[in-house]
């Protein structure tokens, strides 16, 4: 495919996360998924092959490569079929970290983000409150400055590795109402007054933990502020740009596997003494999803190239790939289940298993319609919402 950043050498980097996913995580996901954790000890595994830092600058641990390297990291892993364990890997190191790296004064990159792209230490990224979490710039953790200290005082909530982590990279107020008073601080969850208030059962993604979070009068040293305070909400938006390929990149490579598997399927079944993939209806339905399949790798890979260049039209591309990759994933992945008559409904099939959650696809790093406001906001003639 030509893209200007595209080289042979990604190929290399593709078999061995390939085999990382088919050697660690394929053969233990149905016994992580029935006990809904997934070992700590897959941060260390990931880290010893260098893929929590693959963007990362040498100088702290990190490969220094580029987006395409994030996109085939995403695709190999989701081929593990646990998906749990690849969101609480991800979190690490597209999530969690990239706002430490990018700003983090180079005593917090030592301390918390050497040992994270090692695996030696959990991080989860904390933004999300129980009031909401599409309207970042509105929430209401507040960090009060008491001379050294910070002091955080509210709660988090679906915080990833949230009851795992060693460190939480926490989005508070430090300043007056709106996004220029958040800031984005490290928090330790050793210290004093933080609390897991809760793990939360989920309909998918059973192995990941996802947590609620309580923060009593927590004090952490001034100097865990991550770049300038006020200025938490442009790091969290300038972030999302990776968060959101990579959630585009998990749909392609979710939703491509699905569709191997049911084509495979439709092959082999009979029905009416004529196999599935026979009949017009289905080779229609299965036609168009192919098609639209095959618009989103494209846009998921000019979004992963644009990224690397750092153009500005990369938001646009990301945003529209995410898009495009949720509200698919959510089509394709019902249909393909669908065609899989009784077996479709069974826990056995991992494209049964998929539709569970399919819904949830569209939600995190910035909802369908957050991404649709965006493309909006900047493709549309102003004046005209
Ligand atoms: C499995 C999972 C893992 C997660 N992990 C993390 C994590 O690690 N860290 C973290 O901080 N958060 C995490 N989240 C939270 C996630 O980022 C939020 O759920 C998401 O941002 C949406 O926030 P909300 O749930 O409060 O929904 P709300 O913001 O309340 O939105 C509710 C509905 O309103 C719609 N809406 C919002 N704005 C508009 C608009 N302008 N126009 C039209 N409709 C709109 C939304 O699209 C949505 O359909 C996770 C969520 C899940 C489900």
């Amino acid at each position: 495919m030509a893209f200007p950043n595209w080289n042979a050498e990604h190929e290399v980097f593709r078999e061995m996360v390939r085999r990382f996913a088919l050697e660690e995580i394929r053969p233990n996901a149905d016994k992580w998924r029935a006990e809904g954790y997934f070992p700590d000890e897959m941060f260390r595994k990931a880290g010893d092959l260098g893929l929590l830092g693959i963007r990362f600058d040498p100088k702290w641990g990190g490969s220094g490569l580029d987006y395409w390297y994030t996109v085939i990291l995403v695709e190999e892993l989701v081929r593990g079929r646990d998906l749990g364990c690849v969101v609480g890997l991800l979190v690490q190191c597209e999530m969690a970290t990239s706002v430490i790296h990018a700003h983090g004064s180079d005593a917090l990159r030592s301390e918390w983000l050497v040992p994270a792209i090692r695996g030696e230490r959990i991080a989860a990224l904390g933004v999300t409150e129980p009031s909401g979490g599409s309207d970042v710039g509105s929430l209401q953790t507040t960090a009060t400055v008491d001379g050294d200290d910070y002091v955080i005082r509210g709660k988090k909530i679906f915080i990833s590795n949230g009851a795992r982590a060693d460190f939480i990279t926490l989005a508070v107020r430090t300043g007056g109402p709106g996004p220029g008073g958040v800031s984005l601080v490290i928090c330790p969850t050793d210290a004093e007054g933080f609390e897991v208030s809760k793990r939360l059962k989920k309909i998918d993604l059973e192995s990941s933990d996802t947590a609620e979070l309580f923060f009593d009068d927590v004090r952490i040293p001034r100097s865990n502020l991550i770049g300038a305070e006020g200025a938490g909400f442009r790091y969290i938006m300038r972030a999302f740009q990776g968060e959101r390929l990579v959630l585009a990149a998990m749909m392609n490579a979710l939703c491509r596997d699905v569709m191997d598997e049911t084509l495979g399927y439709m092959a082999e079944r009979k029905v009416f003494g004529k196999p599935i993939s026979s009949m017009q209806v289905w080779r229609h339905r299965m036609a168009d999803l192919l098609t639209e399949l095959d618009a989103l790798a494209l846009l998921t890979y000019r979004a992963a190239d644009q990224l690397s260049d750092g153009v500005p039209e990369g938001e646009v591309s990301v945003s529209m790939a995410k898009l495009q990759g949720a509200e698919l994933a959510r089509r394709l992945v019902l249909d393909c289940g669908h065609a899989l008559g009784g077996y479709g409904f069974m826990e056995e099939s991992y494209v049964a298993r998929c539709t569970r959650g399919v819904q949830n696809w569209g939600i995190g790093a910035g909802t369908s319609e957050v991404m649709r406001e965006i493309i909006a906001k900047r493709l549309l003639p102003s004046g005209s919402a």
